[in-house]
Parts: structure tokens; C-alpha cells; sequence
């Protein structure tokens, strides 16, 4: 028995890699490209940076908005700020 699946496997062309994330300046051949999560190319690493950047605070920003116990938090803080002052 041999296996269906001896087709095209691997041969998807990478369209994404065309130009870089950021600032769109396009990718040759021969320059480098700086991937970051797997499929997103960056012309230099300042351009990767900035976007790791980017992500971490968007994530951080939907931590924050996701998190339902805003009042919560704001009695925790009134509470700290007590025991500062009782201290
Ligand atoms: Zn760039």
C-alpha cells in the first residue's frame, strides 16, 4: 500500500516573505530576512524589535480590558493604600 499523499507537499509558494512587516521595504533574495513567529519577515532586526514591541503592549492591553475585576482591583488598591497609611 503505498501512501495517497506524494503530491505537491512543501511547495507552496512563501508570497508572505515578499516584503518586510513593518516598513514594507521588500525583501531580496539576498538580503536577510529576520522572521519572527514563524511566518513574519522583517527586513533588519530594529524592524522585528519594534514589532515584538508592538505585540507585547497590544497583548498586555487586552490582558488588562479581558480582566472583568477592574473594581476588584481598584478595592485591593484602596485597601494597600490604607495599610500604608496605617503603617
Ligand atoms: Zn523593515
Amino acid at each position: 500500500m503505498r501512501p495517497a499523499s506524494l503530491s505537491y507537499a512543501g511547495f507552496e509558494e512563501p508570497h508572505f516573505l515578499e516584503a518586510c512587516h513593518l516598513c514594507s521595504k521588500s525583501l531580496g533574495h539576498n538580503s536577510d530576512i529576520f522572521m519572527y513567529r514563524g511566518n513574519t519577515p522583517f527586513c533588519s532586526q530594529e524592524c522585528r524589535q519594534e514589532q515584538i514591541g508592538i505585540d507585547e503592549a497590544r497583548e498586555r492591553r487586552c490582558r488588562r480590558v479581558s480582566k472583568k475585576s477592574t473594581s476588584e482591583i481598584k478595592k485591593s488598591s484602596t485597601i494597600q493604600s490604607e495599610t500604608l497609611l496605617v503603617a
